[in-house]
């Protein structure tokens, strides 16, 4: 395995490690490390996602980790997005309720989208993810879509993580907690980035070490 093969994942999230972890299996010329294992203070790159769309925040976390460590950094800025409600919480998915003591953020924001639904009808939403890929001066930009409904209530106890509870995918009955991390990862929007990111290091023909 050559060195220029590791790509550091700009992200201290451990669910959205161990998710790109098994999607990055499928491409053996990627070895995905932690940036934690790289950098000293690797908690505060989620500090400068202070961008109001995906991309600048996924481009500010990538490049931030690629200076202190210098290996190509990926970074993900990802969220949910609910039709009745313009789009919102967005990019401001993860910090989108305040988390009231004794309960998560994810607890929070669940149950706060639930409630801003109430009665509603429209449970239109997709989950957006947006990577960013920042090596040798060259910035690589890929998004994932999963297009889906809200359900009226959580289901799927503890799988998964963020709005999984919430979220039914589109040609499904079930959320993707109670689909479970196999299923998620064969259609998800991270899945669906990795794969056009693949792709995309393959056409510039960066990266991948040749056979
Ligand atoms: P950020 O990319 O760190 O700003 O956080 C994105 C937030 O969007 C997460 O904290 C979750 O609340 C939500 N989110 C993103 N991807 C997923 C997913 O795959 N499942 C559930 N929630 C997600």
């Amino acid at each position: 395995m050559r060195t220029s093969n590791i790509v550091v994942l700009a992200s201290t999230n451990r669910h959205k490690f161990e998710e790109m972890s098994v999607l990055f299996k499928r491409y053996p010329e990627i070895t995905l490390v932690p940036v934690n294992e790289y950098i000293r203070n690797a908690d505060k790159i989620g500090s400068v996602e202070t961008f109001d769309n995906y991309s600048e925040n996924a481009a500010a976390k990538a490049r931030i980790a690629n200076h202190g460590c210098h290996y190509p950094c990926l970074a993900d800025d990802s969220g949910i997005e609910v039709e009745a409600l313009q789009g919102r919480p967005g990019v401001k998915s993860h910090r989108y309720a305040v988390a009231k003591k004794g309960e998560t953020q994810d607890q929070a924001n669940n149950e706060k989208l639930l409630s801003e639904l109430k009665g509603n009808p429209n449970r239109n939403a997709r989950f957006v993810c947006h990577l960013a890929l920042v090596m040798e001066g060259t910035l690589l930009h890929v998004e994932g879509v999963l297009e889906g409904t809200i359900a009226e209530a959580p289901r799927g106890g503890t799988s998964g993580f963020g709005y999984d509870p919430l979220f039914i995918p589109k040609g499904y009955t079930q959320t993707l907690a109670e689909l479970g991390p196999e299923e998620k990862n064969k259609i998800s929007h991270r899945a669906v980035a990795v794969a056009h990111l693949i792709e995309a290091i393959q056409k510039q023909e960066i990266l991948l070490a040749k056979p």
